[in-house]
């Protein structure tokens, strides 16, 4: 596909093409199956000072968290509990939990669970990932956000998008499952950032792509800046399908919050995950890292009721299997 082809499509000019394209391309993969993630976000903490983000660490609207390693098993087993077959543990960047103590709550996990692990807690060492990977965890997801030199730089000050490849590098080295993404329409982003953007994801050969709108959250400096545009994340997904057939998508839950029915929308055009939060009620709409995250109650009286009946309306089937990458599998045959 052209650049031009890519700039065409993600400006809506042959949806209907695209989309059945994608969803095509996404059944001869994983068939109607849609794989969940059991997200424990155990901290909102974050040393980081992110311009798009509600944690970021100048917030001082925001009351903080810290979950306890007994909570976080006790979210670890209600995941289990579901059937789901994945953790996600993620936080903010936040260093009250060493090394040590995060492989702690792994190993604790694996332990009891026979479950995947998928870390999404920010960049550390390659130390920190040794230690991980070798206490049991499987996946690490690590967003760059941008491809845009100069808008990556405004929106994450202090931080080096090189420096995030670099912990990509190092995660592919210790043979995790890798991660990455983007959001679409952070202020200074154009669409030849997206087309970038779509490019270079898909020469990293991802086992995992996640990609999002960009939300204006009252208690950052991009507050008041104009959303990101959720057809043009659809159109995004459809492309990244297409371009990338075995990578594990997620519609994220940033498209329920930009617009209602924007999750289910992005089942249909290519995605294949779905990752309900399973953080402690009480404190699970602190998790605020654009404004509606967690509003949506995911796990409500009826358990996950709510989110298998979606996966269904939008014509898929829910699958309780670990839903481990297609395209790992497939690089270990070639070795
Ligand atoms: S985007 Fe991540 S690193 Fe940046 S402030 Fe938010 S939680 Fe911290």
């Amino acid at each position: 596909m052209t650049d031009a082809e890519i700039r065409e499509y993600l400006t809506g000019k042959n949806d209907g093409e695209l989309f059945a394209t994608a969803d095509r391309v996404r059944r001869e993969v994983f068939n109607t199956d849609v794989y969940l993630r059991g997200i424990i976000e155990f901290s909102n903490h974050c040393k980081q000072d992110c311009l798009y983000c509600g944690l970021r660490r100048n917030n001082r609207s925001i009351v903080r968290y810290r979950l306890c390693m007994d909570e976080i098993l006790e979210c670890a087993g209600d995941i289990a509990r579901s059937g789901i077959s994945t953790i996600v543990l993620q936080t903010g960047e936040d260093p009250f939990y060493s090394d040590a103590a995060i492989a702690d709550i792994i190993s604790a996990i694996k332990s009891r669970i026979d479950i995947a692990i998928t870390l999404s807690l920010g960049e550390r060492e390659k130390g920190s990932y040794k230690l991980w990977r070798d206490a049991g965890a499987d996946r690490y997801l690590i967003r760059l956000e941008s491809f845009n030199e100069k808008s990556y730089s405004q929106a994450r000050p202090g931080t080096n998008r090189q420096e995030r490849l670099n912990c990509l590098e190092t995660l592919r080295d210790l043979d995790y499952e890798v991660g990455s993404g983007i959001m679409i329409g952070l202020p200074g982003d154009s669409i030849d950032d997206v087309i970038t953007a779509i490019r270079k994801l898909t020469v990293m050969h991802l086992h995992m792509i996640g990609m999002g709108p960009f939300v204006a959250h009252n208690q950052t400096p991009f507050a008041g800046e104009s959303n990101g545009n959720v057809d043009m994340v659809l159109r995004a997904y459809a492309l990244m399908r297409i371009l990338n057939p075995m990578a594990n998508i997620p519609s994220t839950s940033a498209m329920e919050s930009a617009r209602p029915g924007g999750r289910m929308r992005g089942l249909q055009v290519g995605a294949n995950v779905i990752m309900p939060s399973f953080t402690p009620k009480r404190v699970k709409e602190l998790y605020n890292i654009y404004p509606g995250k967690n509003v949506q109650q995911d796990i409500d009286e009826d358990g996950l009721q709510s989110v298998l009946t979606m996966i269904e309306k939008a014509g898929y089937n829910v699958s309780w299997a670990r839903g481990d990458s297609p395209l790992k599998a497939n690089e270990k045959c070639k070795m």
